[in-house]
């Protein structure tokens, strides 16, 4: 029996040990690991650099109160807003908090400039932008708000149905906030145009753009940010899971314009932004910001996508879709794909669902391509298999 609450549904496999792409059960079973803590693990399990920065800095320093300077988080905000759009950081400690904090700051900026009753923000309707009561509402789902009771403050509009997307803008709105690829969603990707056309539209409108990175962020799609690519720029971007590599670190990432609110008071974290914490995200973020490093992503992802599709042309009447950008990819099934899921668990790949029948497929940044073809050999057999 399990003291633990019942709000997963686990599967029966527990790991002992991780290096790299790989996983190591405790009954002494080797697994292919391409969910990576769900995007988090970015360098992998067990990477050296990490373990060097953990152990050095847990040495000298873990935690002090944001009442004191902090040398490290003045650091990685140094490094994120000289990589970025951003002007400013504020640091938490997960994806939920960050969207909700993202959610403060555009609130605070009207309240600022003398508007105060814009509080509204616009989200895509079954979107994920976290479990905190706030962002459950801004999803918009019946499925994780049902049972909650009620938070108001959010509008909805149905993914590619622009018209709705503009009826639903009133003069009480204060941003819309999207994932530019909707992750738990079913690897749904903004396209580019659309990205422009959002940004225009919030221009004409004077209103901000919150672009949730959470999941596709930090270099995951092959760009730093996966809005990088559009060329366009937001005014808030939350982000977190890949940020610390396995560490929990949020942040949210803010222009000058709007972080005029935020003043001493608004909002606060206890541990947001610790040494330790700030220590991890400055290795992780040396790493993945380089070009070198962002180049070797893009080669990967062009080697699975095209591989991934020839296996969609092979097997039609399994495999419906290819989607995604970088890797952060997803493979959409003809049918429901829980069998799917376990089939390649029993041939030693992880993976993990996302909605419309997606087989999440999340490899560390840093995967290698003998790795991508064995994940390749066992989705083929999986497909031979259920064919
Ligand atoms: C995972 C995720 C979140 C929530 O992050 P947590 O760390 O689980 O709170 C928010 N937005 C997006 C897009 C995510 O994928």
């Amino acid at each position: 029996m399990s003291y633990l609450a019942k709000n997963y549904n686990r599967k029966k496999i527990a790991f002992k040990y991780g290096k790299g792409s790989y996983l190591f059960s405790t009954d002494g079973k080797k697994y292919l690991d391409f969910v990576q803590g769900i995007a988090v693990n970015s360098l992998g399990h067990a990477h050296s650099k990490l373990v060097k920065t953990i152990r050095d800095q847990s040495k000298k320093l873990w935690h002090v109160s944001n009442a004191f300077q902090i040398p490290e988080g003045e650091k990685l905000a140094k490094k994120l807003c000289q990589k970025t759009f951003a002007d400013h950081v504020m640091f938490q400690n997960s994806g939920a908090e960050a969207t909700e904090a993202a959610i403060k700051v555009a609130r605070r900026y009207f309240y600022t400039i003398g508007k105060p009753n814009k509080t509204r923000i616009l989200c895509i309707k079954n979107s994920f932008h976290g479990r905190t009561l706030a962002t459950i509402f801004a999803s918009g789902s019946k499925k994780m708000t049902e049972g909650f009771g009620h938070v108001g403050g959010f509008d909805h509009f149905v993914f590619g149905d622009h018209k709705s997307l503009k009826k639903k803008i009133t003069k009480n709105t204060a941003a819309i906030m999207v994932e530019t690829i909707m992750g738990e969603g079913g690897i749904k990707v903004i396209p580019d145009w659309c990205l422009k056309e959002l940004r225009k539209l919030c221009n004409k409108k004077k209103i901000l753009l919150i672009l949730d990175e959470v999941q596709c962020g930090i270099s995951r799609s092959g760009d730093f940010f996966a809005f990088e690519k559009s060329k366009v720029a937001a005014d808030i971007v939350p982000i977190a899971k890949g940020i610390g590599s396995g560490f929990p670190i949020g942040a949210v990432l803010m222009n000058k314009k709007v972080a005029v609110g935020m003043i001493p008071g608004t909002h606060g974290s206890t541990f947001g932004g610790n040494p330790l914490a700030m220590a991890v995200g400055n290795t992780v973020m040396d790493i993945v910001s380089t070009k070198k490093f962002l180049n070797n992503v893009k080669k990967s992802s062009k080697y699975f996508f095209l591989k991934l599709n020839k296996l969609k042309e092979k097997y039609p009447s399994i495999i419906k879709e290819i989607r995604g950008r970088g890797l952060l990819i997803g493979i959409q099934l003809q049918t429901d794909q829980t069998k799917f899921i376990k089939k390649l668990m029993d041939n030693k790949l992880l993976t993990i669902r996302a909605a419309e029948n997606v087989v999440r497929i999340l490899p560390p940044l840093n995967v290698k391509i003998k790795e991508i073809d064995l994940a390749l050999k066992i989705i083929d057999k999986v497909c031979s298999e259920i064919k």
